[in-house]
């Protein structure tokens, strides 16, 4: 790079920074109105989340930025290496080329549609009425096909291009065999699961009893410390539907929720939102608001998140070092359990209606029916209308139980009100990486499990840093998977995972 061209990367850099800024304020804005913000701020609210990601919009589509892209690309052409600037000038290339498909008018109408979905959907779902969200959902469908049109590139499904902004380079057509085989073996695995006869399977009366919430409260703070999420550069707070969020390189959120009678939602809440915590707070900080320093796509983060949460938090080694804390903590409700029973307990499987509490053997089930049907509420073939019928007709087929509510039913999901539409594969993407992930750092540092039931989880945590967090967005994530594990996205180790771990348990 000759010297002007370094100063160009340094303003690109400075501009990148600030708009940065702009869009995690937004995300604040955000946070707030899905924790604490009042019923009637909704519209206000709406409003500056508006302008403010109107603005982000105009800033990464202006033409300036253009100029300098190209400048800089010109620059790097004749270079082969692989440096994060390289990959940074490339990675922003790409983007600001999606940007400008997207006029800013839309981006706006999505800001406010969106706002207003999530509202309408809060009310739905409280008063169980699908119908007071009806009118919102067929306007975020419209506009998510207009972005859709407009992303869409030669030869490229509507799905496809929503699909991209989540998982790049993650084509429908490719991932339908490996949904396809993995639905085939989990029906299979859940079928012998089924014919167990009761007094083999777990118990989950003990998950049933009383669980303070406070109590839940300081052990799920205690445990996501644990395994690594550090709370000098985050916290952790309530809501309806967990999530994390980064609003600054050391200024991570993360949400969970605790029901007093049910305790896997606080705690495995926790340990999911802690992974995605873990994995922002270790991409690049010196990169931060910069592909270097950003997440490779929502299908690496929820390989993180489902890591923690299963491949960790439901282990045998796990609960060895936990359970003991545990019985100190709720003595009352734990009394005459052992640990070996609770073990079993949390990794009881029964199909349920609810996807963020379905044990890891039911849960891509919960997936691809929604696959399925937001393919079909975008190409028009489902009406809006329709979806609360069709959605029961498909858990039926599918799960083989129907939801008595649309709180219980299709109203159970944030994603479609918040215009998250082509987000749902990416949980399935998570589970298969993560299985792969864990197995390629077992290969590496040995038995993962007894290490856990010493409390150990930082050789895990810097296994993961190193093949996963350090990279940000310099690969895609198929080539960061095989960079990380020797082989591409698969889910053979998923498949021996489950069936191992629920082999164990159910003797089958
Ligand atoms: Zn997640």
């Amino acid at each position: 790079m000759t010297l002007p061209e370094l100063a160009v990367f340094d303003e690109l850099l400075t501009y990148v920074r600030e708009t940065s800024l702009l869009q995690t304020s937004a995300d604040l804005l955000e946070w707030d109105e899905r924790t604490g913000m009042p019923v009637q701020g909704g519209e206000y609210r709406a409003r500056q989340v508006t302008l403010l990601r109107g603005m982000v919009h105009e800033r990464r589509t202006s033409a300036t930025l253009g100029q300098w892209l190209a400048q800089l690309q010109d620059a790097f052409a004749a270079d082969e290496s692989t440096s994060p600037r390289r990959s940074a000038i490339a990675r922003m290339r790409e983007d600001f080329e999606r940007d400008c498909r997207l006029p800013r008018t839309l981006v706006e109408s999505l800001a406010t549609a969106t706002v207003r979905g999530q509202q309408a959907w809060e009310r739905a779902r409280h008063e169980d009425d699908f119908s007071l969200f009806r009118a919102e959902l067929t306007e975020i469908l419209r506009l998510k096909r207009e972005a859709a049109l407009c992303l869409a590139k030669e030869g490229e499904s509507l799905y496809d291009a929503l699909l991209g902004e989540y998982e790049p380079g993650a084509r429908v057509a490719e991932l339908a065999p490996v949904f396809a085989s993995l639905r085939q073996h989990l029906v299979e695995l859940i079928g012998r699961i089924g014919v167990v006869p009761k007094h083999q399977a777990p118990k989950i009366e003990c998950l049933r009893r009383e669980y303070p919430v406070e109590t839940q409260r300081s052990f799920s703070r205690l445990v996501a410390e644990a395994v690594g999420f550090d709370f000098r550069r985050g916290r952790l707070d309530e809501t309806t539907h967990p999530f994390c969020t980064s609003l600054g390189p050391d200024d991570c959120r993360i949400l969970t929720r605790y029901q007093s009678h049910w305790f896997p939602s606080g705690l495995f809440g926790t340990l999911h939102e802690a992974g995605h915590g873990i994995y922002e707070q270790g991409l690049p900080r010196a990169w931060y608001g910069c592909p270097p320093g950003t997440y490779a796509s929502l299908g690496i983060h929820e390989s993180q998140s489902r890591l923690w949460e299963n491949l960790v938090g439901r282990s045998l080694g796990f609960w060895k070092y936990f359970f003991p804390l545990l019985e100190q903590s709720f003595p009352q409700s734990l009394g005459n359990v052992g640990c070996e029973q609770f073990h079993a307990a949390v990794n009881a499987v029964q199909p349920t209606l609810i996807r963020v509490e379905a044990d890891e053997a039911t849960y891509n089930l919960h997936i691809l029916v929604r696959l399925e049907i937001e393919q079909e509420l975008l190409s028009g073939e489902l009406l809006v209308e329709d979806l609360p019928a069709a959605w029961n007709a498909r858990y039926r087929e599918v799960l083989g139980i129907e939801p008595s509510s649309d709180a219980a039913g299709v109203l159970q999901d944030v994603h479609w009100s918040a215009g998250l539409i082509g987000y749902f594969p990416t949980y399935t993407l998570g589970n298969i990486y993560a299985a792969q992930l864990f197995q390629a750092a077992e290969r590496e540092l040995g038995a993962l499990e007894e290490m856990f039931s010493e409390g150990e989880f930082a050789p895990l945590l810097q296994w993961l840093r190193t093949h996963i967090h350090r990279h940000g967005r310099s690969y895609d994530a198929a080539e960061l998977i095989a960079r990380a594990c020797g082989e591409r996205p698969n889910s053979e180790p998923l498949v021996a995972s489950l069936n191992a771990r629920y082999g164990r348990i159910y003797s089958l």
